[in-house]
């Protein structure tokens, strides 16, 4: 049983109770705007190259082996860590948000899990895998606030099919043959998705990738009840973190995701566009 799935019945529940009086024309002054309030296109047409529940497969094994060697270590946090319930607590108030973003996020089977390394490190892989590693909220003293900006991004990149389209641009037609020979059951194949899987863990996304999770995520967080000013002091610190780290190892996060001026103006820049959604989400 996942707690989050408990999550999304009651968020559905609450969608369908806000859709009904909103045709009674009863809550519309109290509603969230179903409509994004930041400014973003939509997702790139190249990533229908990739079959979506192919690569979601392929990442959920991913995510798998990665829990198992993290299990082997002793390095996986057990139901009962403070932490790990804490990321647990934060993406039930996010994971209901996510489906005005993409429709299939309805059927994700979410996961939160959380892993003892000192890297500066977190992610969401399609499908709605999620793993922080404990260097990350140790190493920058997240506040709640500010791990939901994190992992409010990260949950973006995996809405928004960053990867799907990455891996459509880059791969060329070789492994769209292939996967789509996969998909009708021709020949022996699973060492494509393997491939796939360990590409979405080391994966680039593009600077507009980039800006569009910074926003989307924004958003998600702020919904979710979560301060957006807490974006601008998130980066402010991944920004501090790299200048002080010296090149050092462990810095996967940082390495993929350079902080900068031109980052945190457009945080700031957005804030006031998302604060209302935070004001009504906070009640
Ligand atoms: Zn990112």
């Amino acid at each position: 049983m996942c707690f989050l799935c408990e999550a999304k019945h009651s968020a559905w529940a609450g969608r369908r109770a806000f859709l009904l009086a909103a045709a009674g024309g009863a809550a519309a002054a109290v509603s969230t705007p179903l409509l994004a309030q930041v400014d973003v296109g939509k997702s790139s047409e190249l990533r229908k190259l990739v079959p979506a529940e192919e690569l979601e497969d392929a990442a959920a094994q991913e995510y798998a082996k990665l829990l198992a060697e993290a299990r082997s270590k002793g390095a996986l946090a057990q139901p009962g860590n403070p932490q790990l319930q804490r990321l647990r607590g934060i993406a039930a108030r996010l994971v209901p948000q996510t489906a005005q973003w993409n429709e299939r996020a309805k059927q994700w089977r979410w996961e939160v899990n959380l892993i003892g390394s000192k890297q500066i490190n977190a992610f969401c892989m399609p499908g709605g895998k999620i793993a922080f590693y404990t260097g990350i909220l140790e190493q920058l003293k997240l506040s709640d606030d500010e791990a939901a900006m994190i992992m409010g991004h990260e949950m973006a990149h995996a809405l928004r099919e960053h990867a799907r389209a990455r891996i459509a641009k880059t791969q060329g037609t070789g492994t769209l043959l292939s996967l789509g020979a996969q998909l009708l059951g021709l020949g022996q194949l699973g060492d494509m998705a393997a491939s796939i899987g360990t590409q979405l863990l080391t994966l680039r996304f593009s600077r507009d990738d980039e800006t569009d999770a910074d926003l989307v995520g924004l958003e998600l967080a702020a919904r979710g009840g979560y301060n957006p000013q807490a974006a601008v002091s998130l980066w402010e610190k991944m920004g501090q973190a790299s200048g002080g780290a010296g090149g050092a190892s462990g810095l996967n996060f940082l390495s993929t995701h350079p902080s900068g001026p031109e980052r945190i103006q457009q945080l700031q820049a957005n804030v006031p566009k998302v604060q209302g959604l935070y004001l009504r989400a906070r009640g």
